[in-house]
C-alpha cells in the first residue's frame, strides 16, 4: 500500500473537530440548493471554491454565510449525520465534536431543539456508519460567564448524550478565569470539562485553564512552549493537548509546519493528539493532517500509530471501550508492518 493509502485507512481517534466548521459539502449545497437565492454556486466546486479564503473577514463572513442555510431541527440532524459518514469514510472509529447551537438565532427553533436534532443524527450515525461520536458542547467565551451559564443549564438535561462542555471563542478578551463558576457547576453536574487555551494567549491562559478550570485538556495548547515549567508540567501530569496544525497555520499562529512546536512537545513526552478543528473551513482532513506530519515533519508508522494511541487514552471512553479502540489500532499496524 502507498503511503497516502495506509494513512487513510488507519483507524483515527479525533478529539477537537467544531461540527458547525466540519460540514459536509454534499449536505452545504443541497441546502444552498434548497435555499435558491445564490446563482453563483451551480456545483460542489463552485461552493468549496466559496471557501478559499483572502483574509480573516472573508472566512468571518463565509461563517456566517454559510450558518443562515441552517433553518430548521432536520437541517442540524442531516449535517450530523452527514459530518459523521465523511469521518467515519476516513476510518475515524471515535470523534469527540463540539458542537454549538447558540451560534444559530433561528426563528422558532430553540437550543435545545437543536441539540435533541444533532443528538439524533449522532444517533443515527453511529448506527449506520458504526463510528462512536461523544458530543460536547462549546459554551463560547465571547458572551461572557452569565451567558455560558444560562447555556449550561441548556444542554444539563442533555447530560450523558452530550458529555463534556467546552469553552472556544476569543481568549485574549475572555480569560478562563472568568468561568470558574461555569465550570466548577459543569463538573459537579457530571460533565467533562476541556477548553481552548494557549492558542491566541500565551502559558497563563493554559495555567488559568488547568488550575482554575480543571480542565481534563486543553485545546491547541501549542504556546506551552514559551514556558519550561508549564511543559514540565504538561508532561508529568499527562494532560492532554488536541494539537490542530492547520487551523494553527490558516489563523496565522504558526508560520507553517516545519516550524510547528508540536514535534517538540511530541519528543518531549507529552501527550499530543492530533486533530483538524474546522475541517471544511480550513480546507483540511483529519487524514490530511497526518499526512502532513509524514511527509513534512518526518513522522514514522510508530509516530502515527503512538498519536493514535494517545488520542484514545485522552478520550472520554470508558476503559473498556479504550481497550476495544486501541486494541483496533494495534491490529492494523501489525498488518501494515
Ligand atoms: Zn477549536
Amino acid at each position: 500500500m502507498d503511503i497516502a493509502s495506509v494513512i487513510r485507512a488507519m483507524p483515527k481517534v479525533e478529539l477537537h473537530v467544531h461540527l458547525e466548521g466540519a460540514f459536509s459539502f454534499e449536505f452545504l449545497f443541497k441546502l444552498v440548493q434548497q435555499a435558491g437565492d445564490d446563482p453563483s454556486i451551480r456545483t460542489i466546486d463552485d461552493l468549496k471554491r466559496r471557501f478559499v479564503f483572502q483574509n480573516f473577514n472573508q472566512f468571518i463572513e463565509t461563517w456566517f454565510w454559510k450558518n443562515h442555510f441552517f433553518q430548521t431541527a432536520d437541517d442540524f440532524q442531516q449535517s450530523t449525520y452527514y459530518t459523521l459518514r465523511e469521518l467515519a469514510s476516513q476510518n475515524v472509529i471515535l470523534v469527540e465534536a463540539f458542537f454549538s447551537p447558540w451560534d444559530f438565532q433561528i426563528k422558532g427553533l430553540t437550543a435545545p431543539e437543536i441539540i435533541t436534532a444533532t443528538i439524533a443524527g449522532k444517533e443515527a450515525a453511529e448506527k449506520d456508519f458504526g463510528i462512536s461520536c461523544h458530543l460536547i458542547a462549546d459554551l463560547v467565551r465571547d458572551h461572557g460567564s452569565r451567558t455560558a451559564l444560562k447555556r449550561l443549564d441548556d444542554v444539563t438535561p442533555f447530560l450523558g448524550k452530550v458529555i463534556g462542555i467546552g469553552l472556544g471563542g476569543n481568549e485574549s478578551q475572555f480569560p478562563a478565569r472568568e468561568f470558574e463558576t461555569v465550570f466548577r457547576m459543569a463538573r459537579e453536574r457530571g460533565f467533562h470539562v476541556v477548553a481552548h487555551a494557549g492558542e491566541a494567549v500565551g502559558p497563563e491562559s493554559i495555567w488559568e485553564a488547568i488550575q482554575i478550570l480543571n480542565v481534563e485538556r486543553i485545546g491547541h495548547g501549542i504556546r506551552a512552549v514559551e514556558d519550561a515549567s508549564l511543559l514540565d508540567y504538561l508532561k508529568m501530569k499527562q494532560i492532554p493537548l488536541e494539537i490542530c496544525p492547520t487551523s494553527n497555520i490558516k489563523t496565522r499562529v504558526i508560520k507553517d509546519l516545519c516550524v510547528h512546536p508540536l514535534k517538540k512537545m511530541y519528543r518531549q513526552g507529552l501527550l499530543v493528539t492530533i486533530n483538524s478543528d474546522d475541517p471544511s473551513m480550513f480546507g483540511t482532513t483529519i487524514t490530511k493532517e497526518f499526512e502532513e506530519l509524514q511527509r513534512q515533519l518526518g513522522f514514522s508508522w510508530q509516530d502515527l500509530r503512538r498519536l493514535s494511541l494517545n488520542a484514545v487514552q485522552a478520550s472520554f471512553a470508558s476503559e473498556m471501550e479504550k481497550r476495544k479502540l486501541a486494541a483496533i489500532i494495534n491490529y492494523y499496524w501489525t498488518k501494515i508492518k
